[in-house]
């Protein structure tokens, strides 16, 4: 996930031409600064390097990389406890 504060961009650009795999391009809307902010392409190939977010002047870019988004599985079942003894009894 790409975060953009859109109306922090000064549309300079450098996160548009510096990302190593082109996921970015200009937006279709102005900003209140009155520039085009960035937006990640259709089927763009984002690999969440983070070049972007360190680059950007205006720290206008937070990457989260997709896998610290996603819900982790609750545990919901406890394992049953079991005594040392009755494990015995059941085998005699
Ligand atoms: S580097 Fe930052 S200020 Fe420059 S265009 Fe990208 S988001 Fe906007
Ligand atoms: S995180 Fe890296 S690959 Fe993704 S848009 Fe930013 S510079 Fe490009």
């Amino acid at each position: 996930m790409i975060l953009i504060n859109e109306d922090w961009c000064k549309g300079c650009q450098i996160c548009i031409t510096r990302c190593p795999v082109d996921a970015l391009e200009e937006s279709d809307k102005l900003n209140r600064r009155g520039v085009r902010p960035p937006k990640l392409k259709e089927n763009n190939r984002c690999n969440f390097c983070r070049l972007c977010e360190l680059l950007c002047p205006d720290l206008a870019i937070t990457v989260i990389p997709d896998e610290e988004t996603k819900e982790k599985p609750k545990k919901t079942l406890r394992p049953p406890i079991v005594s040392v003894r009755s494990i015995g009894r059941n085998i005699k």
